[in-house]
C-alpha cells in the first residue's frame, strides 16, 4: 500500500501552490478528478493581482505572497508572472457616497490609488462614456497574472522536489484508523497523515467523505465572455463599475467582460447562463461606445467563499489530520503564492516568518477556528 505523508485533494492553483511549498520536507501525492489541473475554476479565472479591492485577511495573504510573485526562485518561470496594467474604478449616478467610503478606506493603505479627472479616463479608455462616470480611481498596482506559467510553475517544482501528481483520480473518501488516514483514491487505498482538503467548490464534499463536519462552504458562480472589440486589445488595464461589479479588461487582444455576478450554486461544472451574459452586454453597451456583435467565448466558474469571505487554511477542530485550504473567493490566484507557503508551514510545524507576522498573519487567524462562532 503507497504512503504519503500528505495527500492533497485537488490540482486547482490551491492544491498545487501547497503541495509545491510542502514537496522539498514531505512525501506529497495531489490528486486531481479531471484530466486537466486547471480545468475549474482555477482555469476560469480573470487573472488580476490587487492588494486594492481587498481587506483583512485577504489583503495581508496577498501581500505576504507578492515577493514571490516578484521574483519567483530560480526556473520556476521562463516568463514573469506579473505584468503591472493598472485599473480604473468608476462609479455612476447614485453610487457617489459609496466610491467617496470606499477611498477614504482603501487610500491609506494604498497610497498610489488616486481620483480620476475626464481626461485621464479618456487617455485609458477613450470609449468609455465619461458623461455617465461620477467618480474614478486609479490604482496603478493592479497587475496581470500569467496563471498558467504560475499553476505549471507550482506543479513543476513540486514534481521536481520528488512530490507526484495524478490527474483523473477522483477522491473518494477516508477513514482515520490510528493516527492515519486510509484513503480510497480511485481502485487504491493510499494511507496519509494529513489529508489536504483542496478541493475548491466541493471543499465540503471531501469533508463529508472523510467524516469532518462541513465549513458551511459556498460556491457562487461568475461569468464572463470576450468579444473582438475592432481593435488591438491587449494590456487594456481592468476597468470596474464599482456598485455592480460589472468590469472589463483585455484578454490578450480580445475583451473579457463579466457582468460581476455571484449566484450561489452547488459544487459543479460551472456554465454561463444567458441572463447573465446579457447583463454583461448591457452594462458594456451603456457604459461604452463599443458594440458586441459575436461572442468568442463565454464561461462561468465557482468562486468559493466561507462564512466572512475569507480563506482558511488551517487543521480541523474536530478531526486530527484533516487540513482546510479553502475559500479563496475572487482571490485564489493571487493569494496562491502567500496562501500555499504560510499553510505548508503550519502543515510543517513551523512557525510563521517575521514577515508574515508583520502584516498581522497567525495560525489562529487562518485557522477554522475562527468560523466556530457563525457555524
Ligand atoms: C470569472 C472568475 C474570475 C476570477 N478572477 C480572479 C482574479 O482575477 N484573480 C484571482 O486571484 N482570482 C480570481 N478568481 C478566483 C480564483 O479563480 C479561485 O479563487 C481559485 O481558482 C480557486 O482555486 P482552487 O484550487 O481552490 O479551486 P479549483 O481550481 O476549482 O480546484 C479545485 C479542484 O479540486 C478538484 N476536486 C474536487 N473534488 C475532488 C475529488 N473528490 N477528488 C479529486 N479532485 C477533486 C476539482 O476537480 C478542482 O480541479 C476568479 C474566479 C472566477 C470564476
Amino acid at each position: 500500500m503507497k504512503h504519503v505523508n500528505v495527500l492533497v485533494v485537488g490540482g486547482g492553483i490551491a492544491g498545487a501552490s501547497v503541495g509545491y511549498f510542502l514537496a522539498p520536507t514531505h512525501r506529497v501525492l495531489v490528486v486531481e478528478r479531471e484530466s486537466g489541473y486547471g480545468y475549474h475554476t482555477s482555469g476560469r479565472s480573470a487573472a488580476e493581482w490587487t492588494a486594492c479591492h481587498f481587506d483583512g485577511l485577504m489583503r495581508a495573504i496577498v501581500l505576504y505572497g507578492r515577493p514571490f510573485m516578484d521574483a519567483p526562485p530560480p526556473g520556476f518561470s521562463a516568463l514573469p508572472l506579473l505584468q503591472k496594467r493598472g485599473n480604473l474604478m468608476i462609479a455612476l449616478d447614485g453610487g457617489e457616497s459609496d466610491a467617496d467610503a470606499f477611498y477614504a478606506q482603501a487610500a491609506p493603505d494604498n497610497p498610489l490609488l488616486v481620483p480620476y479627472t475626464d481626461a485621464q479616463i479618456r487617455a485609458v479608455a477613450p470609449y468609455l462614456r465619461t458623461a455617465l462616470i461620477r467618480r474614478a480611481f486609479w490604482d496603478p498596482e493592479n497587475a496581470e497574472i500569467d496563471v498558467d506559467a504560475l499553476h505549471q510553475g507550482f506543479l513543476r517544482g513540486l514534481r521536481a522536489a520528488d512530490g507526484e501528481t495524478r490527474s483523473n483520480v477522483e477522491f473518494h473518501g477516508a477513514e482515520r484508523r490510528d493516527g492515519v488516514w486510509h484513503a480510497r483514491i480511485a481502485k487504491e487505498t493510499v494511507t496519509a497523515e494529513i489529508i489536504v482538503d483542496a478541493a475548491g467548490a466541493w471543499g465540503d464534499t471531501v469533508a463529508e467523505r472523510c467524516a469532518v463536519p462541513p465549513l458551511g462552504l459556498e460556491p457562487r458562480r461568475r461569468t464572463a465572455f470576450t468579444f473582438d472589440p475592432g481593435f488591438d486589445a491587449t494590456g487594456v488595464p481592468p476597468i470596474d463599475e464599482m456598485a455592480s461589479g460589472f468590469y472589463f479588461k483585455g484578454s490578450g487582444p480580445v475583451l473579457m467582460v463579466s457582468p460581476g455576478d455571484q449566484t450561489p450554486s452547488v459544487p459543479c461544472d460551472a456554465q454561463p447562463e444567458e441572463y447573465d451574459l446579457a447583463v454583461a452586454v448591457d452594462h458594456l453597451e451603456t457604459l461604452t461606445t463599443l458594440r458586441v456583435d459575436r461572442m468568442k467565448a463565454r464561461w462561468a466558474g465557482l468562486r468559493t467563499f466561507t462564512r466572512d469571505e475569507h480563506p482558511v487554511a488551517g487543521f480541523d477542530r474536530h478531526v486530527d489530520g484533516f487540513f482546510w485550504l479553502v475559500g479563496q473567493g475572487g482571490g485564489g490566484i493571487m493569494s496562491a503564492s502567500g496562501l500555499g507557503d504560510l499553510a505548508a508551514r503550519i502543515i510543517a510545524g513551523r512557525a510563521l516568518p517575521e514577515s508574515a507576522a508583520a502584516l498581522g498573519l497567525t495560525v489562529e487567524r487562518l485557522s477554522p477556528r475562527r468560523l466556530a462562532a457563525a457555524i
